[in-house]
């Protein structure tokens, strides 16, 4: 049973995504209710599956984290995205005053399928560039130390992000294609296609994935992500497609070998990931800011 869920897990969960989000569309139905319904699914039972089969059992226990994870989980699912999504169509009005109106600049003649895989692949590569950035320069790195503060992998990390940076992740990705005049159903099939790859990402289960290793950001390609040595830290930026990392030389995936030695911030960090959540959270407007 546990070699078919480590082989089947993320495969399925994108199955039931897609599938229930092409059947809202044919029928007419909730989009955003199809995607939540999935996301929410595949979430709540990677976080079962962590109590009956980790990848790695100390990962399980909270090492004085617990708090920070679910504080900004609450604050980016109830607050930064509800305001991002209100706030975003303002946005475009507003951009519409100094560029040229993007209507008919997207390629919508093209399939519906073919529409979503090309606004997945550049909405991907804005994330890419972007998180690409958080590790290379100074002040966005201690935007982003918050993500990599934790010691541990497990389900809830993919929400332990910077409300800073993941507004600014939203706005260089999502702004450009609603000015080049993407269509908001196109818009939530990306999501519809990328939703499971994140809800996966940082699971602390063995999944195997094989040749999807080359085409998603799995759990397995984004432990090394997080390891505290920078050769191995600064590679697999992708938010869910490894494409772009595969094209700019930044993929990274030794074969036979599960996992980094340690995870969390490089050594050399001054980042003060043991703070409270609002003191990190605060700290990136504070004279400690931004060493290193
Ligand atoms: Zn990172
Ligand atoms: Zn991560």
């Amino acid at each position: 049973m546990k070699f078919i869920i480590s082989l089947g897990l993320l495969p399925a969960a994108l199955l039931i995504s897609i599938g229930s989000f092409l059947y809202a569309r044919h029928t007419g139905g909730n989009l955003e209710m199809a995607i939540l319904i999935s996301s929410l699914g595949a979430l709540g039972l990677a976080m079962l599956l962590e109590r009956y089969m980790p990848h790695h059992a100390p990962w399980n226990a909270p090492r004085g984290d617990r708090l920070t994870d679910w504080l900004s989980f609450g604050l980016l699912a109830g607050v930064v995205q509800p305001l991002l999504k209100w706030l975003s169509p303002l946005a475009v009005i507003a951009l519409y005053g100094w560029i040229e109106p993007g209507a008919g600049w997207f390629a919508a003649p093209l399939p519906f399928l073919v529409q979503v895989l090309l606004v997945t692949l550049l909405a991907e590569l804005g994330k890419y560039w972007v998180h690409r950035w958080h590790h290379t320069q100074t002040a966005l790195w201690w935007l982003h130390a918050l993500h990599h503060g934790s010691e541990r992998l497990y389900s809830i990390n993919n929400f332990r992000v910077h409300p800073l940076e993941y507004a600014l992740k939203h706005s260089l990705s999502m702004l450009p294609l609603m000015l080049l005049g993407v269509p908001a159903d196109v818009l939530l099939g990306y999501i519809a296609l990328t939703q499971p790859v994140q809800m996966l990402q940082h699971v602390n289960l063995p999944l195997r994935h094989g040749w999807l290793n080359y085409v998603f950001s799995t759990n397995e390609l984004h432990r090394w992500h997080h390891s505290t040595r920078p050769e191995e830290g600064n590679s697999n930026y992708g938010s869910a497609l490894m494409v772009w990392d595969l094209v700019f030389g930044t993929f990274h995936y030794p074969r036979g070998n599960t996992g980094p030695a340690s995870i969390g911030l490089f050594a050399a960090s001054k980042y003060p990931a043991r703070r409270p959540y609002w003191a990190q959270v605060l700290s990136m407007f504070g004279p400690a800011c931004c060493k290193a």
